[in-house]
């Protein structure tokens, strides 16, 4: 905002005229600029003083103190607003990120469980085929070998210890 525009808003600044974003550009620059925060202050005194007069009261205020009041009030509530703003969208960008990473990780997690499982399977296929294989594509002949077998042997020996027994005793 150049000065020239900022000194054609004074009044429109003073009666509350000015829409947000054109009265914060204002503030902005008077802050900045002592030329035209001088004449605003002028007007500012002149304008309300006339209020003042109108309504009969005697002048007593503080014009310069209560502009810069105002001018503070105006200027932190802009900034309120803004910071506010601001914090919604690094809340928002915060919230965005987590659950992406979140949404990654749980990916992850998946392809890793996935990947475990395979291995798992694959172990147990191969450990299953090492010590099952024979058994399983021979079962009965084999599988009556480890259930049978050893039962008829120690059955042998005791039928054949009990006839060597009796055999001695005779
Ligand atoms: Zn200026």
């Amino acid at each position: 905002m150049t000065c020239l525009e900022a000194q054609s808003n004074i009044i429109a600044y003073i009666e509350n005229g000015l829409d947000k974003d054109k009265k914060i550009e204002f503030l902005k620059h008077v802050r900045n600029c002592d030329d035209c925060m001088e004449e605003l202050d002028i007007y500012y005194t002149m304008i309300e003083g006339m209020h003042q007069m109108d309504s009969n009261l005697p002048i007593s205020r503080d014009f310069k103190a209560e502009l810069e009041m105002r001018i503070d009030r105006e200027l932190k509530q802009n900034r309120n607003k803004k910071s506010f703003v601001r914090s919604s969208v690094v809340i928002a960008v915060l919230a965005i990120l987590f659950f992406a990473i979140a949404g990654y990780i749980n990916f992850l997690e998946i392809l890793y469980n996935d990947e475990q499982t395979k291995i798992k399977e694959q172990q147990g296929e191969y450990y299953y085929s090492a010590y099952f294989d024979d058994y399983m594509f021979e079962p009965e002949e084999k599988l009556l070998n480890i259930n049978v077998e050893p039962e008829v042997t120690t059955e042998q020996s005791f039928y054949s210890k009990i006839r060597d027994y009796n055999a001695g005793k005779r």
